[in-house]
């Protein structure tokens, strides 16, 4: 028995629906801090025939695999789910694209090459565009794809993001079953530097079986080695939430498994602005004050959820002060505690 085989036993109970191949899974609108910009953004999750991980098992937090599509769509499909969601954005001055796949854009199996260079074509050509992202597992990075891009997009900014979740191989193998080592993710980063392009990294924080104490220490060492490796401009921190039909999900319904605390999150944002100011650094709180999502005491979670979006877009670490409760003094208990638990909750 295997990390990955458990995983795949629970994806093999389940099949993507079915549902439309020329509209895309989601789109929504959302604000960002483009290294110092603050814009509208409009992520698209693109329905492909999905991650090629995911399918064979695949990341233990993982719920997005679920949403790939029941037949590959053709590149006239792909290219109609962009015009569906670009044609939201009829009223907006100015925006950022962020494109999902819940996979790789760089994989050709999810999106072919024609495909790859026709999006990109028509995000250039699009004057309200300011910039672009670009979801991909690491692997698929090489520097031709990377210049690729990069001649195609000219002036507009354009950056990859991939989920490096930790920089600690052993807890993204045995924690997160995730695939790839840090050594192919700074390949990929320099790939992109060298080509003229912009790096994000997505982290993971509390994936199973750390405890909070871990879990604020495994995020805090992979900020510092992305900053000390000066491999990416922008960090975004997800905080581990119970999505549907995942290893996690089953952890959580046995009770070995709580999402972290948002106190958790906000003790590494205030780390990490202060010992890299020039470092963007953002996350959103998904699921905040909810079971299956991070949180405080119901009294505190939302407010400290808005807080945490507030820094996001200020990049204000003063603004990270602005809500206090009773229940830190709790959630210190926890992290001197819970290690002796593995992350297991000891209080809910
Ligand atoms: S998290 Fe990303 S890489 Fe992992 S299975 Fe999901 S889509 Fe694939
Ligand atoms: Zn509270």
């Amino acid at each position: 028995m295997t990390l990955n085989s458990e995983v795949l036993n629970i994806r093999k109970l389940h099949r993507p629906k079915k549902e439309p191949l020329d509209k895309p899974a989601a789109s929504w609108f959302g604000k960002d801090n483009i290294r110092g910009d603050i814009i509208d953004t409009l992520t698209i999750i693109f329905r492909t025939s999905g991650c090629y991980w995911g399918k064979q098992g695949g990341c233990t937090m993982c719920g997005y695999v679920y949403d790939s599509a029941f037949e590959i769509p053709t590149d006239e499909d792909i290219l109609k789910q962009l015009d569906f969601a670009m044609s939201r954005a009829d009223k907006k001055e100015r925006i950022m694209v962020k494109i999902f796949t819940s996979g790789s854009f760089l994989d050709k199996s999810e999106i072919s090459e024609y495909a790859r260079n026709e999006i990109l074509n028509r995000l250039y050509e699009n004057e309200k565009v300011s910039y672009v992202l670009a979801e991909t597992r690491p692997e698929f990075v090489t520097y031709e794809k990377a210049l690729k891009c990069a001649e195609i997009m000219k002036d507009k900014p354009f950056e990859f993001a991939y989920g490096l979740e930790t920089s600690n191989d052993f807890v993204r193998k045995n924690s997160i079953n995730k695939g790839f080592s840090f050594e192919v993710f700074k390949r990929a980063c320099k790939c992109a530097k060298k080509a003229g392009l912009y790096n994000k990294a997505y982290l993971l924080l509390k994936p199973p079986f750390l405890s909070e104490r871990e879990a604020i220490e495994d995020m805090k060492k992979t900020i510092d080695d992305i900053c000390e490796h000066n491999l990416a401009e922008t960090v975004s921190m997800n905080l581990c939430n119970v999505q549907n039909k995942t290893f996690v999900e089953k952890m959580w319904e046995r009770n070995e498994f709580r999402p972290p605390w948002l106190w958790s999150a906000v003790e590494i944002l205030k780390y990490a602005k202060q010992k890299y100011p020039d470092l963007y650094i953002m996350s959103d709180p998904v699921g905040a004050g909810a079971k299956r999502g991070p949180r405080n005491c119901k009294e505190c979670s939302f407010d400290v959820a808005d807080m945490i979006r507030d820094f996001s877009i200020t990049q204000d670490v003063k603004v990270l002060d602005r809500v206090n409760c009773d229940c830190k003094k709790t959630w210190e208990v926890v992290k001197s505690l819970d290690d002796f638990t593995f992350g297991s909750p000891i209080i809910d």
